[in-house]
């Protein structure tokens, strides 16, 4: 990185060590022009991808809604929470693991079809049949919105 005091593009790293119970590398560096000396601090990042839904637009990844797409297809279906928690949270481990700024929204929808699969077939067939007949995530997920606040037996659920 370039020196913060003359810009020089080479500096040279004198010290790396691991702070913050090793979740973070402070490096000690210094500018081979001017000399002067500076620390850096690297962590990974793990910022969730932004979906690109069909129609080209962006949004923000939602974990809610994705809770309450998978939650619809496990209803009345023998799956623990602590099962469904793992499962979004695997999702999620998956999404950042790609490294990706934007991913198409329909991969958020694969990775779903493939944990509900491994959860419970009705649930997975569920999820599957509905799914497939949208163009991405985004708009299941409205649906599944619109099927809840519309359903006459909804909970009172407060709409945002
Ligand atoms: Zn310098």
């Amino acid at each position: 990185m370039h020196c913060p005091f003359c810009s020089a593009e080479d500096t040279k790293v004198i010290d790396s060590r691991l702070v913050a119970e090793g979740d973070q590398v402070r490096r000690r560096r210094e500018c081979l022009s001017c000399s002067e000396r500076f620390t850096t601090y690297e962590t990974a990042e793990l910022l969730m991808p932004k979906l690109i839904k069909s129609n080209g637009n962006r949004e923000p990844f939602d974990e809610a809604k994705l809770r309450a797409g998978m939650l619809r297809a496990l209803e009345r279906r023998p799956v623990g929470a602590e099962e469904t928690e793992a499962a979004i949270n695997n999702i999620k481990h998956q999404l950042q693991a790609t490294g990706e700024r934007e991913l198409k929204s329909r991969v958020v929808g694969e990775l779903v079809m493939t944990a509900l699969r491994e959860l419970d077939d009705v649930a997975y067939v569920r999820f599957a049949s509905v799914y497939r007949s949208f163009q991405d995530l985004s708009e299941f997920q409205d649906e599944i919105e619109r099927l809840r606040t519309g359903a006459p037996d909804a909970e009172n659920t407060p709409t945002s």
